[in-house]
């Protein structure tokens, strides 16, 4: 099915290899599926044999009353050379990299797009169907919803079986992990999301103010980290997916009791209680979270943890030492340490959008654009967490724990749940232009912030 050929961008020293893959338009469904979707972009699953690296593509958006926009294929292909590009260089700023990250290959998908654009048209939400794929050209990425292959041995994990067990994925895009300092931020303690939150009440985009705040998730206190994925699960908005097997089963819309009540049932059969359930469940996220893969990790204790009813609008974002609190080698690490290239750059930034024409920008000028470009690439990451329990359930925890994807929890009544789990980051899209992200991001940092004080205004005069 796979055709692979070199690309090579001009401008560029680098290759770029690229795929074609050929189909026949009259079964696209033995060959396709769709996935999910963002503003931008269509991700669509590419079906394969049980023994094989499960794959998708990602395909960017036009819009679809605009026919004179479709992509045009030179300016896209050499679009995604240069996205390409940008993902190998992001390799150098990620710790871990190697382990947290995935570069995606350029696909042609040999098919008329609007045969693929009717195909996926069932199964794509109404809602977002005011835009379709532009381009036979995508990109074709390890399909990180399922574990990858080699960090088990053939079809099997190492102790256990996979026998009847489905596949989950978290996707969580954490933004912002550190607190801006100036002074209405020291003055209420609110971090860039939770401003941001007020503006999107203002806005009608939410009908309520999320209780996550990713202070709590980049905090590396367990507590803190577990308000935050209770936070999350409460109210997903776009921070929040689970995926069972390829397929969304909890998100903004699929929010239910009964859909979370089957995903806790799935993951946890042996448990009974459903409390006793989603305390695991959030253990088991905060644990790959903080998880260093590089080597095993042998503490299986589960903490238990209070719901507090705190009145999300006057609790603090409270601080803690960035960077010096996560574990070292964990994904959350990795990913606050590259977002912190934002705050480190940012009054150079200043300098640079208010003193000097593009024209006059020397080596140094390039630096500061290039590393607050790939600090805001963080910024607005996703996480994706793939896990999935072993069989039959251990009793002891002497013979688990053999490789660096293994985590363990203890359960009721003595029993050991455990699951081979991987963390990946996903979404590092390339920002254009530096200083037009730099002036969006400061507006809407301000407009949050006044729309953050007119609630909270509004709200006491109510209160009086
Ligand atoms: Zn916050």
């Amino acid at each position: 099915m796979y055709n692979k050929v070199i690309a090579s961008n001009n401008n560029n020293d680098c290759e770029v290899e690229e795929f074609i893959i050929k189909l026949n338009t009259e079964n696209l469904s033995a060959f396709l599926s769709y996935r999910d979707e963002g503003n931008m972009n269509i991700v669509v699953s590419v079906n394969s044999q049980e023994n094989e690296e499960k794959r998708v593509i990602r395909f960017k958006k036009i819009l679809a009353d605009d026919k004179a926009k479709c992509l045009d294929f030179a300016d896209h292909k050499h679009e995604l050379i240069n996205f390409v590009n940008f993902e190998q260089l992001l390799q150098k700023y990620f710790d871990n990299a190697d382990k947290f990250t995935v570069v995606p290959k350029i696909v042609f998908l040999d098919v008329d797009v609007t045969d693929l654009n009717n195909f996926l048209k069932h199964d794509r939400p109404v809602s977002r169907q005011k835009a379709v794929i532009g381009s036979n050209f995508g990109l074709l990425y390890r399909d990180v919803a399922f574990l990858p292959k080699e960090i088990y041995t053939g079809n099997q994990p190492v102790n256990g079986t996979f026998k009847d067990t489905s596949t989950f994925c978290i996707e969580i895009k954490a933004k912002q992990g550190y607190l801006i300092n100036d002074e209405e931020t020291l003055c209420v303690r609110k971090c860039r999301y939770c401003f941001y939150q007020y503006l999107k009440l203002k806005n009608e985009k939410i009908n309520s103010v999320s209780s996550y705040c990713p202070i709590d998730l980049f905090s590396g206190t367990p507590e803190r980290i577990n308000r935050a994925i209770k936070g999350l699960m409460k109210n997903p908005q776009n921070n929040f997916k689970v995926f069972c097997d390829g397929k969304i089963v909890y998100n903004e819309y699929l929010k239910c009791q009964s859909s979370l009540h089957k995903i806790l049932t799935n993951l946890f059969p042996n448990v009974e209680r459903t409390e006793r359930k989603e305390i695991l469940f959030v253990s088991l996220i905060r644990k790959i979270l903080l998880k260093d893969f590089s080597f095993c990790d042998k503490n299986v204790e589960v903490s238990s943890f209070d719901d507090d009813d705190e009145n999300i609008h006057l609790r603090n974002c409270s601080m803690y030492e960035a960077w010096k609190s996560l574990p070292t080698n964990c994904i959350l690490n990795s990913i606050l340490k590259t977002q912190l290239l934002v705050s480190e750059n940012f009054s150079e930034m200043e300098i640079l959008d208010k003193s000097k024409e593009p024209i006059n920008y020397d080596v140094n000028d390039q630096t500061i654009l290039q590393n607050y470009k790939i600090g805001s690439t963080a910024l607005d990451c996703s996480i994706m967490l793939t896990f999935r329990r072993t069989t039959p359930t251990i009793t002891t925890s002497e013979c688990v724990n053999d490789t660096n994807h293994y985590i363990t929890l203890k359960g009721p009544r003595g029993f050991y749940e455990n699951f081979i789990v991987n963390a990946t980051i996903v979404d590092l899209d390339l920002k254009k232009d530096s200083i037009a992200h730099f002036r969006k991001y400061k507006k809407q940092y301000h407009e949050s912030k006044l729309a953050y004080f007119d609630f909270m205004e509004k709200h006491s005069k109510q209160n009086n």
